[in-house]
């Protein structure tokens, strides 16, 4: 399974919020084999929002985009998404009953529209906050308020399947340059995704989808660089 991750919010591309649930989001899917193609930041605009996943839905398995839900005028996420699918926004009593039976609210107190998804939507119940996310076909649309993300993230993530990877990292304490014919000595000798990041040390990340393969392939790489002492980030 492949996918693509849409943040939307202006207060990200002006760099005033750190997109941790982009990060997040990637970590989660691609921990479950889901091949993560693409990340990408609009606006708090319908027509970005709209354009965008209509191109991921028809290029990708799934789409998750968070951020942009609730009552306030820059909150336009789901009419976005009911434009990207030509349906309309509509009322969802199931997402109303939810909230006033489960959630504690009466109906006075919950803001116009709360409950309005695109037409067919599955809803997806708000445990931590207010606003409902939604399933329309292959597209997850959550919260942006972090936690309420992460909650309703779990409501789903049994539907991201793929083929599990085994990553092992080696960081070696030597220049990037002096690594690169063993690297691809490495990358010839065993069928397995290599990749290359420099910083404290240079991290070796060696990724496939046989536990056994990925092991020898460490254990090469292990025998033939100089490690540095500090234990590998995960
Ligand atoms: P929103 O749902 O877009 O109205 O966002 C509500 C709050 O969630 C924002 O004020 C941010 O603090 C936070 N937030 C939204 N999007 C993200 C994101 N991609 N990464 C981290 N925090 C976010
Ligand atoms: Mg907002």
């Amino acid at each position: 399974m492949n996918g693509a991750v849409v943040t939307v919010g202006a207060e990200l591309l002006a760099g005033r919020t750190a997109d941790t649930n982009a990060t997040w989001l990637c970590r989660q899917l691609h921990d479950r084999g889901v091949t993560v193609e693409r990340v990408t930041t609009v606006p708090d605009r319908v027509g970005d929002i709209a354009r965008v996943v209509n191109e991921y839905r028809a290029e990708y398995d799934a789409v998750v985009v968070t951020g942009g839900l609730g009552p306030t005028h820059d909150d336009v996420t789901m009419a976005g998404i009911a434009a990207a699918f030509g349906r309309s926004l509509e009322r969802s009593d199931e997402a109303l009953t939810w909230l006033t039976e489960e959630g504690g609210y009466t109906r006075e107190e919950l803001t116009t529209g709360t409950a309005d998804l695109p037409r067919g939507a599955r809803p997806l119940h708000n445990e931590v906050g207010v606003a409902p996310g939604a399933v329309v076909e292959s597209v997850y649309v959550l919260p942006g308020v972090p936690q309420e993300m992460k909650t309703m993230f779990e409501l789903v993530a049994d539907e991201f399947t793929g083929q599990p990877l085994f990553r092992e990292v080696v960081v070696a304490d030597e220049p990037e340059s002096a690594l690169v014919g063993r690297l691809e000595e490495l990358r010839a000798e065993f069928d397995v995704t290599v990749g290359s990041y420099p910083g404290d040390g240079v991290r070796i990340s060696i990724e496939s989808a046989d536990e056994d393969l990925t092991e020898a392939a460490a254990a090469w790489v292990r025998e033939r660089v100089e490690e540095h002492d500090s234990e590998p980030p995960s």
